[in-house]
Order: C-alpha cells, then structure tokens, then sequence
C-alpha cells in the first residue's frame, strides 16, 4: 500500500512501522497533539491526533500520495498514551472525506480501550469489548502486533474490511510466510492467540496490569523522578531531557540514562530518543526529537509489586547523583535503517 513518494500521516508512528515506511522511501508525517510533548501536563487522551494538523497533510498533497493514515493505539512514542474514541471517530470521518483510508497500529488495544472506558465519561458503562467493537468500526485496516495486547509469546495479524485488499495481501502471504491458515502462525499458536484476545479484553486483567504501572509510576512520583503524565499503560517514560540536561543532546540523553540505570541495578529500559529517530533517509543527518524518554515497558504476569520497588529504588538511586552525570554515549557502528535494535555504543 504504501509506495516510493507516498506521505504517510499518523500519531507518533512506532518505530518498526516507520522504518518500514521510510525503507519504502515514503515519509511518515507525525500529527499529534502538541500536548504529547509536555511530559508534565495531565492530559487524558496525548495519543490523540491533530485534526488540523492532519487536514493540513491531506490538502497539501494529492489523494493518490497519502497512502493511508496510521492511527497507533495506544501511541507508544508519545509514551504509552491512549487515543480517545472521540478522536477515532474524528478522524475516520475526515479521512472519509478525502479518501484516505485508516488503518489501526493495533499491539496496545486493550490498554487503549481500558482508558476509554476510564477516562471518556460516555463509555464509562460499557465493557472493553463493547469499546473494541466500537472502536474498530472507524478503521479500514488494522495490524496487530499479537505479543503485546494479545497476550501471546510471538505471533501477528492484519484485519482488513475490504476483501478486494484482503485477497491482495493473501497472494504475498502465500509468496512470503504460507497460506493464510497455517503460514506464519502455527495453528496452535493462532487458538492460544484467541485466547490471549479474549483475556486481554476482560477489564481486571487490564485493572492488574496496568494498576502495577500506575504503582511505580506513583512511586516515582513520589520521589521526584521526572516522567512523562499521565502514567502511560504497560510502561513509565522517563523524561531524560529533564534529568541529564547537562548532557549534549548529541550524546543521546536518553540513551545515557538507560546506561547509568543498567549499571545502577540491572535494569534495562528501552531509548526512546535521538537513536530511535533515527537519521533523515534523504540528509542522512541525526535527527533530534522533542522529547528523549526512557522507556521502563513492564512485563504482563512477570512482576511483583517488590520488584516495582527495587526499579523505583534503582532509578532514584541515579536521579540523586544526576549532576554527576556530564557526558554521553558516542555511536561506535549503526545499521543504515533502524539503527536502535543494534547499534554499538561507547561511554565518553
Ligand atoms: C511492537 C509493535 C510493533 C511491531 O511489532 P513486532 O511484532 O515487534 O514486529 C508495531 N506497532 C506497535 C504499536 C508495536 O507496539
């Protein structure tokens, strides 16, 4: 669907989606609510996008260019944070009047729904599958990445509602993974997926969950340690920008911090900052997004609330000696797309 020249709007893109888009030499256009980039501000839905923003994309550029529009839920870039339903219908409804087609970047659905139903006064009594039914009907298409809200080791999915699309993508599925019962996924691994889904939309497993991400989030809270607001889902984003600002963005801020609290205590937190965004494909320069977050994604069914304590101990522990902390890290070799996954790094 998406081709050479093609302009891709959405909220903050995953990495791997805009990876793909950029390797197909189209641009990923970035449309979120500038409330997303002020880690302090306590807004309910910061995955929302932009509708001016995004109006803005479909005018400037003919039809035949914008391949679709990406709606992630929830918007892992901008911190683990949910989409309202409001925004979805908005959305799909301006995109229909330009002939665009939405597509849902699926992984965090049930979180998404979760804060729907909790912070969208007019769903408040309905059940997460009432919402993810609700939700679903303002998408064309949907991929899904089944290892995060569907509960499953590995596995992934793309739903579509127009079968001319659907018989289309079968054809690569045969050339690329298999015929579409038994190709990528084993049978069995698609039955413990329908599973997973059907879990994973009961409100007190997402209560559980992400009731422990709130727990150290609040425990951070309470010691200072800066994050971005609201606590996001499945993981807390730690605002690097504001603790290590003596560090030179150009030796990834971050990135650092993910470093100095691996040292700290063995944890590992993922670099959602300058490395991930990646060089531009076209000036191949660095490109410096607003916010540099470390994100602390929590397992599903792994932690206790003990270990929520040992991270948030762990991470205080190098909050109080920030000043300390006066240089970064320094790219030793990167991979010329999607750097993130496997780049070297030197202390400086
Ligand atoms: C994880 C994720 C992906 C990528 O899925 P993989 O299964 O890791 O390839 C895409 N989009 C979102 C929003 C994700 O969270």
């Amino acid at each position: 669907m998406v081709k050479e020249g093609d302009i891709v709007p959405g909220n903050s893109h995953f990495d791997t989606t805009k990876g793909h888009i950029e390797f197909r030499k189209a641009t990923a256009v970035d449309c979120t609510i500038d409330e997303a980039f002020d880690t302090t501000l306590e807004h309910p839905f910061k995955g929302n996008l932009d509708l001016e923003k995004l109006e803005k994309v479909y005018q400037e550029h003919p039809k035949d260019k914008i391949s679709m529009c990406i709606v992630t839920v929830t918007c892992n870039s901008s911190g683990g944070q949910p989409v309202s339903l409001q925004n979805m219908k908005d959305v799909y409804e301006l995109s229909q009047k330009y002939s665009i087609p939405v597509m849902y970047d699926s992984a965090r659905f049930s979180e998404n729904a979760y804060f729907i139903k909790l912070r969208e006064e007019a769903y408040k009594d309905w059940t997460i599958k009432e919402i993810v039914a609700e939700m679903y009907k303002y998408a064309d298409y949907a991929t899904m990445s089944s290892k995060k809200d569907g509960l499953v080791n590995m596995g992934g999915f793309i739903g579509f509602k127009d079968e001319e699309t659907y018989r289309q993508a079968c054809t690569f599925n045969i050339m690329f993974e298999g015929f579409v019962t038994y190709g990528g996924m084993a049978g069995r691994d698609m039955a413990a997926l329908a599973v997973g889904l059907d879990e994973s939309t009961e409100f007190d497993y997402l209560e559980t969950r992400i009731k422990q991400v709130e727990y150290l989030g609040e425990k951070l809270r309470e010691y200072g340690v800066p994050i971005q607001y609201p606590i996001g889902g499945h993981a807390i984003f730690v605002d690097a920008n504001k603790i290590l600002p003596n560090v030179p963005q150009e030796e990834f801020r971050a990135q650092t911090l993910g470093v100095e609290l691996y040292i700290e205590g063995g944890i590992r937190g993922v670099e959602i900052g300058a490395i991930l965004a990646d060089r531009d494909p076209v000036t191949r320069e660095n490109r410096f997004p607003k916010l540099e977050l470390l994100r602390l994604a929590i397992p599903r069914r792994v932690y206790t609330n003990n270990h929520m304590d040992y991270i948030a101990a762990a991470l205080k522990n190098v909050y109080d000696r920030r000043h300390e902390i006066q240089r970064g890290v320094e790219i030793t070799w990167e991979a010329p797309i999607m750097r993130h996954f496997t780049v070297e790094l030197e202390k400086l």
